[in-house]
């Protein structure tokens, strides 16, 4: 079955589905997307995902072309003609295409909304089990990467990177703190105990994932800091793992080819991944 996918207002098949040349999603980055992930046939987190969605389009003065709602129906829709039952739905919004190459906002112009699906057992991925590897790479990205901008190659460059290393995920590195993943939140777990992520701020995206994982362990009274760790830290520490829509929370077992704890993944995580699970079944809609 050939797939689905939504662009301006229409369902086409995916091989039909096109944007101008002159969108400017694809000649200036002008975009934003998301990622929710779907579980038996629902979307997970999508409430936040949409939250962060709206924030990101008003950053950069957008006009999303349809309401919060109607992009959730839309979503839906989309699930149901795939037939998905575990994946993600990618959706992206971008100024839409003008007549030229005018660098300034057009007027006039309405924006592009594209979703596509792709399948994948996020709940049964073999690396959940093995752990991955990270590399570090230098943090060569722009000062806001609260927005989930489009403009994605510096992480298209430390995701090579990583693949080429045979690594699942790069670990940007700034003034000697890492930042997070070139596409996931990093995490780790002190010898005492204690969950360490970076704080929110302009350096780094705000996770749908990490925002739950965090809530979701202090529920539990797991204690939790919001602040900056070193790769030193990180190998000194436990536990490491990564979370975001598409792996929910992975353990990372070595960073830079040197083992973290006991190079294999650690009961927090595991756990952190259960309770993740079973939040992420319990609110899907
Ligand atoms: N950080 C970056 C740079 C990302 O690209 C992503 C997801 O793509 C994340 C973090 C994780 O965010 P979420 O948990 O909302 O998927």
């Amino acid at each position: 079955m050939e797939k689905i996918a939504y662009v301006n207002g229409s369902f086409v098949p995916l091989s039909e589905a096109k944007v101008s040349v002159l969108d400017r999603g694809f000649l200036f980055a002008d975009g934003i997307y998301e990622v929710a992930a779907v579980l038996d046939g629902k979307l997970i987190d999508n409430a936040s995902h949409l939250a962060r969605l709206e924030r990101s389009v008003g950053e950069i003065r957008l006009e999303l072309p349809e309401t919060i709602a109607r992009i959730q129906e839309i979503q839906k829709e989309l699930v149901a003609r795939n037939e998905l039952v575990n994946g993600m739905v990618y959706l992206e919004v971008t100024r839409g295409a003008d007549t030229g190459r005018d660098f300034a906002f057009p007027k006039g112009v309405r924006p592009t909304l594209v979703m596509f699906t792709s399948e994948k057992d996020i709940v049964g991925a073999p690396s959940a089990k093995t752990g991955i590897n990270v590399i570090t790479v230098p943090d060569i990205r722009w000062e806001r990467r609260d927005i989930k901008s489009v403009a994605l190659l510096a992480q298209v460059l430390a995701k090579q990177a990583a693949a080429e290393a045979g690594a699942g995920e790069a670990w940007m590195i700034q003034d000697g703190k890492v930042t997070e993943g070139g596409s996931s939140s990093a995490f780790i777990l002190t010898q005492d105990d204690v969950i360490v992520t970076r704080q929110n701020g302009s350096e780094i995206l705000p996770g749908c994932t990490r925002k739950a994982v965090v809530a979701l362990a202090e529920e539990r009274q797991l204690r939790v800091e919001e602040r900056a760790f070193s790769i030193e830290e990180a190998l000194a520490a436990k536990e490491a793992f990564i979370t975001s829509a598409s792996v929910f929370v992975q353990a990372v077992v070595a960073i830079d080819g040197k083992k973290v704890g006991n190079g294999k993944p650690g009961p927090m995580a595991d756990r952190l991944r259960e309770i993740y699970v079973e939040f992420a079944k319990a609110t899907a809609v």
